[in-house]
C-alpha cells in the first residue's frame, strides 16, 4: 500500500512537472507531443522514436516509422494547399498553438484517466536544477562556441574551395575527382554544424535530469546522454576529416578533437547507463 501511495505520489508528482513544463515552454517539443504520439500510434508508428533522435529528419532512416514527422509532413503539405510559407513568423506561431492545445488536450485526457484533477494540482517544490556549473556543462559549452567559429571559418574555405574549383575543372578536367573530396567535406561541415548546439542542450538536459534524481530521470538522463554522444562520435570523425584536408584548419580542428575526446570521456563517466541504453527503433 504504501508502495502503491508512493508511486501514486511520484506520478503525480512528474504529471504537475510536466504540466509545468508545458505551460512555461509553450513551445514545440517532441517531449510534449509524447502524448500525442501515445494515443495516435498505430503499429506503423514506433511509440515515442521522437523523443530518442537527434531530429535530423532529413538523414532519418525511420521517418516512416515517426509520428511527429508523419504529423510534420501533413502540417507542411496543408500550408502547401493554402499557399502558406511554413516558415513565416506567423503560421510558426499558428502551428505551435495549435499543438499546445492539442496537447493540452491530451494532458488533461490522460489527467482524467489517472483521477488527477488538474486543477488542482499540489504544489511541487520542482527547483529548477541548473547544471551550468558542472566541468561537463563547462566543455560542451567550450566546444559549442569553438565550433561556431571554426564553422565559420570552415564556410568561407569550402566556398573559396568551390569557386576555385569550378574554375581548375574548366582548365583541367580532371580537377573534376576532387568534386567528390569538397562533397565529402561538406558533408562534414553539416554534421559538425547539426551537432554542436545539440551536444550542448543534450548535456544539459542529461544534467539536469540526473540531479532531479528519480528513477524516470535516470533513464531520461542516459537518452539524452546517448543522443548527445553519438552526435560526438559524429562530430569526432567530422573533425579528422577536415584535419586531414586542410592544413590552414588543422590546428583549430585539433583543439575541437580534444574537446570532443573530453566531452566522451565525461559522458562516459557521468552517464555509464548511456551505453546500455536502448533507442526505441534505433537500437536493436
Ligand atoms: S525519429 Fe527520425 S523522422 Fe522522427 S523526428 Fe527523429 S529524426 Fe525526425
Amino acid at each position: 500500500m504504501y508502495q502503491e501511495n508512493k508511486k501514486d505520489n511520484r506520478f503525480a508528482k512528474r504529471f504537475t512537472k510536466k504540466v509545468k513544463n508545458t505551460y512555461s515552454f509553450c513551445l514545440w517539443s517532441a517531449k510534449t507531443v509524447f502524448l500525442l504520439g501515445r494515443q495516435m500510434a498505430q503499429d506503423k508508428y514506433i511509440s515515442g522514436i521522437y523523443n530518442y533522435c537527434d531530429k535530423w529528419c532529413e538523414k532519418c532512416t525511420l521517418t516512416k516509422k515517426c509520428f511527429l514527422y508523419a504529423k510534420e509532413q501533413k502540417q507542411l503539405a496543408k500550408h502547401k494547399e493554402k499557399g502558406e510559407n511554413p516558415n513565416d513568423l506567423n503560421v510558426v506561431m499558428q502551428d505551435i498553438k495549435e499543438s499546445f492545445s492539442e496537447t493540452l488536450k491530451l494532458l488533461r485526457k490522460d489527467a482524467k484517466k489517472h483521477g488527477i484533477d488538474i486543477t488542482a494540482l499540489p504544489e511541487v517544490e520542482s527547483e529548477e536544477h541548473d547544471p551550468s556549473g558542472h566541468p561537463l556543462m563547462q566543455t560542451a559549452k567550450t566546444y559549442l562556441k569553438l565550433s561556431h567559429s571554426f564553422l565559420e571559418k570552415l564556410r568561407k574555405i569550402i566556398q573559396e574551395e568551390g569557386g576555385d574549383l569550378i574554375e581548375r575543372t574548366e582548365i583541367i578536367p580532371s580537377a573534376a575527382n576532387d568534386i567528390g573530396t569538397l562533397r565529402q567535406i561538406v558533408s562534414s561541415y553539416d554534421v559538425i554544424l547539426w551537432y554542436h548546439a545539440l551536444i550542448s542542450v543534450k548535456i544539459h538536459r542529461a544534467l539536469q535530469d540526473k540531479m532531479d534524481a528519480d528513477e524516470f530521470s535516470q533513464t531520461d538522463a542516459d537518452a539524452s546522454a546517448k543522443i548527445a554522444y553519438i552526435g560526438v562520435m559524429k562530430s569526432m570523425d567530422a573533425l579528422k576529416t577536415i584535419y586531414n584536408w586542410n592544413k590552414a584548419l588543422q590546428d583549430d580542428a585539433l583543439t575541437l578533437l580534444a574537446k570532443t575526446e573530453n566531452l566522451k570521456k565525461g559522458i562516459n563517466e557521468e552517464f555509464p547507463g548511456h551505453i546500455t541504453f536502448k533507442r526505441p527503433g534505433f537500437d536493436t
